[in-house]
């Protein structure tokens, strides 16, 4: 027996009648289960050959996931959205299901690091790729190839946060059937809109912004139901990165005070970045609040707000000020992510990876922050303090 406040249940003997719920909570049930009940031999023939469309087995379909499935796909103004349980999840699972042998696969600028590494393992099987540097967008297209299959790339780009002109990719791409594939994950699903611009699918990390809370790990894609479907088909049922009922619901839950959150990040950057712009110890800003020219046009044109993420170098070759830097910061922890309530740092050098930075075309006093919730102020007079104890 539970005691509830009028009278004792029996959680043995209640019985409820789930077809006919009678209750209806603002948040959503976690449908936390492997498999779904059926009434007919008649029902499970027609379920079992459409999982897409039938709820049959968590590894395919959830009614929680699908639920941020449907949020999902609103908010990136696409037919249809899958889910994973990380954005690498995704990302692979959509490169997976859309390329095959001898297709060339081209990534441009700085893409995150386990996605470029994926696009290099994908050579074991015979899909060739390449990654560009480049400063306009005109100049993808000398490096796209006769089997270019997808152009892949971020905007604003990891590590130095710089912007593509959507619009233009899309239409060159379109032109010469190649998909176009962005991992958006920076802006959020709610300050920037690809599938506007006709980019065929765009993909998320839920575990930054959209969870919210460094609590949840997710990953999604949207786009047409043709590629989706593909993506669901192959990728999601062969790769399988199936999100965890209880993930959905604590995304869907981020998604709640996603607004919120945005509206706060996009002051709280400017906040920050207004004060350390025109700061001496700083070389130079990475975010495209900071941009100039035709990188603040890209901005204006394809971003509805700023997310809170940035970089800078510091101006000095004494890489000891970097470490000095770091450790000087009270507020502000160290930790990779972001997306969360806290504000964090990471510096790209680790004491023995020059060679590395280099090649990635980084200054070893490139160092990365993310501003959370706390009140900017904060967060300024933890960097400027950290700045002041390294240049004393
Ligand atoms: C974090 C991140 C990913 C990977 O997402 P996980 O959920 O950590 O797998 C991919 N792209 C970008 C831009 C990210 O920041």
């Amino acid at each position: 027996m539970i005691f509830g406040r009028k009278k004792d249940i029996d959680i043995c003997t209640q019985t409820i009648n789930s077809d006919t719920k009678n209750y209806c909570p603002f948040s959503p049930d976690i449908v936390m289960t492997t498999s779904f009940k059926f009434d007919s031999y008649e029902d499970f023939c027609k379920a079992s050959v459409d999982e897409k469309n039938h709820y049959v087995y968590t590894r395919g379909s959830n009614p929680t996931t699908v639920k941020l499935e449907n949020i999902l796909a609103q908010l990136d103004h696409g037919e249809k959205c899958k889910v994973f349980a990380s954005g690498m999840g995704a990302i692979s699972a959509t490169l997976f299901s859309l390329l095959k042998q001898g297709d060339h696969l081209l990534m441009i600028n700085t893409i995150y690091g386990e996605a470029a590494s994926f696009a290099q393992y994908l050579h074991n099987f015979g899909i060739e790729s390449d990654r560009i540097d480049v400063a306009n967008t005109d100049e993808i297209f000398q490096h796209v190839k006769e089997n270019t299959k997808i152009i892949y790339f971020e905007s604003p780009s990891s590590e130095k946060f710089e912007m593509l002109d959507l619009q233009k990719i899309a239409n060159f791409a379109k032109k010469h059937n190649i998909l176009t594939v962005i991992d958006a994950t920076w802006a959020s699903p709610l300050f920037t809109k690809p599938i506007d611009f006709g980019i065929d699918l765009v993909i998320h990390s839920l575990s930054k912004y959209v969870g919210g809370h460094s609590d949840v790990l997710g990953g999604s894609v949207v786009g047409s139901n043709k590629l989706v479907n593909q993506i669901f088909e192959y990728g999601h049922q062969f790769l399988d990165s199936t999100n965890s009922p209880f993930n959905s619901w604590l995304a869907i839950r981020g998604l709640r005070t996603l607004p919120l959150r945005m509206q706060h990040a996009n002051q709280a950057i400017k906040v920050v970045l207004d004060a350390l712009k025109d700061d001496d110890r700083i070389k130079r800003i990475y975010h495209p609040y900071c941009s100039e020219n035709e990188q603040k046009e890209l901005a204006q044109k394809y971003l509805k707000g700023y997310g809170s993420l940035f970089a800078f170098d510091l101006n000095t070759d004494d890489l000891e000020k970097v470490k000095i830097f770091i450790n000087s910061l009270k507020t502000i922890s160290i930790g990779v992510s972001w997306g969360g309530y806290e504000s964090l740092a990471l510096a790209v050098y680790k004491g023995n990876n020059l060679s590395a930075l280099k090649k990635r075309k980084l200054e070893p006093t490139h160092i990365r922050i993310f501003v959370g919730l706390e009140d900017p102020n904060v967060i300024l007079d933890d960097i400027k303090h950290a700045l002041d104890t390294a240049f004393k």
